[in-house]
């Protein structure tokens, strides 16, 4: 099973907004480019919110037949372990290997060794084109990358294997993903990463690094853009190299994780991508609940009642909502409305406030993080929360549409 080059992680918390995700792309399609769909949930938010692996994969097909969308689509297993994959094995086709718990683990001596030995061929200078300086690769490096990486690639060769022999090689894409590590790789660091995986018979067609600077959920990126970009252009001519060296799939791209809403590297992105003739993966799942909400505020009435319904409980229980996002936001609760000063809004400024627009003087990406890992809350409310999609389909589906195509496709994808 081959994945498209250019791919976006969608889908949704509560599985009703396929058709309006679908229809930004048809929307790239008649601009002609061809955008393939993977329905991300990982095992955390199903946790939060009470549904299946095989809940996603129905709402995926659903939204396929409604939109009658005639392309390729996938629905992912979004960071999985050993631990939790069997109940995805088979309602997806997409696995995302969360191995970044395992770096930095110290590998047995013995198998620290035969990896040094595979991989013996590669000490010494490698010139990799587009690269500023060639590849330095020495034994004590070999060593050392061992010490880092060996555990977490061994483990990703073994959940890969078990989901190959539950569903047949080749009947499924796989993604590695480090990016909820601690630290971000370096070019040496991904070739030896990506040699290893080879070694170890992974085909993996997307690598989800840890980059520098945060990927916060929801808002835009925070670090160094320059260098962000420098990275983003190594790690794009190291995967170029290694699909010609290493014998891994022709399709190997590189996928970014919290992809939504970096509004300041996607002109950098798009270019690198032109530059590198390159595919890639974004993620973007979670920011289609927040369109959701975006498009109940702006509703007014009763809608915009029960999104500040909402936002109240999520400040009242803002450290349990957190938690389970610890590393991907950042909220000062000195910057949040009180719940009574957001019921006192009007849709307008409720909007104002959480939409992604940080030439408005309202935006408040503080208020904006709450209400991205405040879904739980909108979970408890049941019936009331579905109805209210229901009721105000229309104008949240034209949210979720116009989200995806203006601010993510056109500027990531098209450059315009
Ligand atoms: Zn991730």
């Amino acid at each position: 099973m081959q994945l498209q080059p250019y791919s976006l992680g969608i889908g949704d918390r509560f599985g009703r907004q396929g058709p309006a995700q679908l229809a930004a792309l048809k929307q790239a399609q008649a601009a002609g480019l061809a955008i393939t769909p993977v329905w991300n949930k990982s095992q955390r938010e199903h946790q939060l919110i009470g549904t299946t692996p095989a809940d996603t994969r129905t709402a995926a097909d659903q939204a396929v037949r409604a939109a009658a969308w005639r392309g390729n689509y996938f629905v992912d297993a979004d960071h999985v372990s050993l631990k939790n994959v069997d109940a995805f094995l088979a309602p997806c086709d997409f696995f995302t290997l969360d191995v970044a718990e395992f770096i930095g683990r110290a590998p047995d001596k013995g198998e620290l060794a035969a990896f040094k030995k595979s991989q013996g061929r590669l000490p010494g200078r490698l010139a990799v084109p587009g690269l500023e300086a060639p590849l330095e690769i020495t034994a004590e490096g070999l060593e050392q990358f061992g010490q880092t990486y060996l555990v977490a690639v061994r483990e990703a060769a073994r959940l890969y294997r078990h989901i190959a022999t539950a569903k047949g090689q080749e009947r499924f894409v796989v993604e590695v993903s480090l990016d909820e590590g601690s630290a971000a790789q370096s070019p040496l660091e991904l070739f030896l990463i990506l040699s290893a995986l080879a070694a170890e018979g992974v085909s993996a067609q997307t690598i989800a690094p840890k980059f520098t600077g945060r990927f916060n959920k929801g808002v835009d990126y925070v670090g160094d853009v320059p260098q962000f970009t420098r990275e983003f252009e190594s790690h794009l001519a190291i995967l170029r190299y290694s699909r010609a060296q290493l014998g891994l799939p022709a399709s190997l791209k590189l996928s970014v994780h919290s992809g939504s809403d970096k509004f300041s590297l996607y002109p950098a992105m798009h270019q690198a991508l032109k530059r590198f003739d390159a595919a890639l993966h974004l993620k973007t799942a979670g920011t289609t609940w927040l369109a959701e909400l975006i498009g109940l505020a702006s509703a007014g009435g009763e809608a915009l009642a029960l999104a500040k319904d909402i936002y109240a409980q999520a400040r009242a229980r803002r450290a349990e909502l957190c938690r389970p996002y610890a590393a991907v936001v950042v909220i000062d609760p000195q910057r949040l409305p009180t719940a009574a000063e957001a019921r006192s809004w009007d849709s307008e400024r409720f909007v104002a406030s959480l939409q992604h627009d940080q030439s408005c003087p309202y935006y408040n990406p503080h208020f904006r993080q709450l209400l991205h890992v405040a879904y739980k809350i909108a979970a408890e409310m049941g019936e009331r929360y579905l109805n209210a999609l229901e009721r105000y389909a229309p104008i949240i589906s034209g949210q979720v549409t116009a989200n995806l195509w203006e601010r993510h496709i056109r500027p990531l994808f098209l450059g315009t």
